[in-house]
C-alpha cells in the first residue's frame, strides 16, 4: 500500500469509529485504529482543518496528561438518506453526526395519473433539497444498481430500467451521491447501530421481494462489474417452475416472497408487479392479519422456502450473525418461525450457530444509505485535500 493510501485508510477508519461511538477519547481512537500517537495527531489535525470534527479538552481527576474528546462536527452539513421502494419514497435528513433532523414520506400510489409515479415522487423531494442543501445523498433502491454510475440497471418492481439519477441530482446541486441496493442499506444501517464493524454478517429482507446482502467484516460484497451482487430473490428454487418477471423460471421470489401469500388473487408474479397498486390492499390485509397474530396458512410454505435457502446461504458464507428485516415489517412470530426453520435445516455437522436478529427500526435503510454517502463524501474530500496542496506547493 502506498503512503497516501495508508493515510486515507486510517482517516476513514477513524471516521467510522466516530460515526459509531459519537464521542471518543483520543487515546481510545489510537487503540481503535492501531496507530502511533504522532500519526494520530496528524490525522486529527487534518480532520479538524477540514472542519469535520470537534475537539474538547477533558481534565482528568487522576495524574497524567489531559485527554481530548473527539466528536464529529454536526454543523459541517446535512446528509440525506432516501429509501425508494414500491410503496413509498422516504427522505430522512441527518446532521453530520448522523442524528435525525427531519423526514418526509411520499406515497407512490398518490401519483397514479403519472406515467412514472416513482419519478414523480422523486421530483416531490425538490423542496426538501432546496431547504436543506445536503452535502451528500444516499439512495437505497429495490433492484439491481450500478454503484459507480448512479444508475438503476433493472428494477421491475419500480418500473425502472437503465434509469440514470444523475440529471435529477445535478439539478438539485448535489455532487456526492451514493446509490445502493436496499438490502445493502438495511444491512449497513444495522451494522452501524450495533457498532460491529469487524464481524461478518448476512442480511435477509422479506417483503414484496426477497433479498440478501453479505458483509465480510470489511466491506459489503459487490460484483466485480460494479453492480450490486446477490440477486437472492432470483436464485433457482423450483426447476421449471413459475415464470418470473426477470425471465427465469422458478425463482425464489415466486415462492418465498409476499407474492407467494396471495398467488390466487395476484395470478402471476409479472401481473402482481404490474398491478401492484390495485393489489396492495389485499397484501395489506394479509400483513394486518399477520401483525395481529392471526396465522395465515400460506405463510407456512413461503417461510419454509425462504428459511431453506437462507440456511444454504449460511452454509456458504458462514456469517457470525444473520439479520432479518423487511419493508412490510417482519412480525415477531414470523421471525420466530424463520429462526426455528433455519435451525432445523442446519445440522450440527457444520458447527454453524450464527446469532439471528430481527431488524425493528423502520429507518434502518435511510440511516444505512446516509452513512454510505457520508463516508464517500469524506473520503473524496480527504483524497483531494493533499493533492490540491501538492499542486499549490509546486
Ligand atoms: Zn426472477
Amino acid at each position: 500500500m502506498r503512503t497516501e493510501e495508508i493515510r486515507w485508510d486510517n482517516l476513514t477508519k477513524l471516521l467510522d469509529q466516530l460515526f459509531i461511538h459519537k464521542r471518543r477519547l483520543r487515546s481510545e481512537l489510537a487503540r481503535d485504529i492501531r496507530v502511533r500517537k504522532s500519526t494520530m495527531s496528524y490525522l486529527i489535525d487534518e480532520l479538524h482543518g477540514l472542519n469535520m470534527i470537534r475537539i474538547k479538552k477533558i481534565v482528568s481527576q487522576s495524574r497524567g496528561r489531559p485527554n481530548e474528546e473527539v466528536s464529529l462536527n454536526p454543523d459541517h452539513g446535512h446528509v440525506f438518506g432516501i429509501k425508494l421502494g414500491r410503496e413509498s419514497l422516504k427522505a430522512v435528513v441527518y446532521n453530520f453526526s448522523l442524528e435525525h433532523i427531519d423526514s418526509r414520506e411520499y406515497l407512490i400510489r398518490h401519483f397514479p395519473e403519472y406515467a412514472n409515479p416513482v419519478e414523480r415522487a422523486l421530483h416531490s423531494t425538490e423542496v426538501f433539497f432546496r431547504h436543506y442543501k445536503p452535502v451528500a445523498v444516499g439512495i437505497a433502491i429495490s433492484g439491481s444498481v450500478d454503484i459507480k454510475r448512479s444508475t438503476v440497471n433493472f428494477s421491475p418492481i419500480l418500473g425502472l430500467s437503465n434509469y440514470d439519477l444523475r440529471p435529477f441530482l445535478q439539478k438539485q446541486g448535489v455532487s456526492d451521491t451514493f446509490l445502493c441496493n436496499d438490502v445493502d442499506a438495511l444491512h449497513v444501517g444495522e451494522i452501524i447501530k450495533a457498532g460491529v464493524l469487524r464481524d461478518s454478517s448476512l442480511a435477509i429482507s422479506f417483503g414484496v421481494g426477497v433479498g440478501a446482502s453479505f458483509y465480510d467484516g470489511v466491506d459489503i460484497m459487490t460484483g466485480s462489474d460494479g453492480r450490486t451482487s446477490f440477486e437472492f430473490g432470483h436464485f433457482g428454487a423450483v426447476k421449471n417452475g413459475e415464470k418470473c418477471y426477470c425471465g427465469r423460471k422458478g425463482c425464489l421470489e415466486t415462492v418465498a416472497s409476499e407474492y407467494g401469500l396471495m398467488k390466487k388473487t395476484a395470478g402471476s408474479i409479472p401481473h402482481f408487479v404490474e398491478n401492484f397498486e390495485r393489489l396492495f390492499p389485499y397484501l395489506n390485509q394479509i400483513r394486518d392479519n399477520a401483525a395481529s397474530g392471526r396465522i395465515v396458512e400460506e405463510y407456512d410454505s413461503v417461510l419454509d422456502y425462504l428459511s431453506y435457502h437462507v440456511s444454504s446461504l449460511i452454509l456458504l458464507l458462514r456469517p457470525k450473525s444473520v439479520l432479518i428485516g423487511g419493508e412490510g415489517g417482519v412480525a415477531q412470530w414470523i421471525f420466530d418461525r424463520i429462526v426455528e426453520k433455519i435451525e432445523s435445516y442446519l445440522s450440527d455437522t457444520w458447527a454453524l450457530s450464527p446469532s439471528i436478529r430481527r431488524v425493528t427500526d423502520p429507518e434502518t435503510w435511510e440511516t444505512g444509505s446516509a452513512f454510505l454517502a457520508l463516508r464517500r463524501y469524506v473520503r473524496k474530500k480527504l483524497w483531494r485535500a493533499p493533492r490540491e496542496g501538492a499542486v499549490r506547493a509546486l
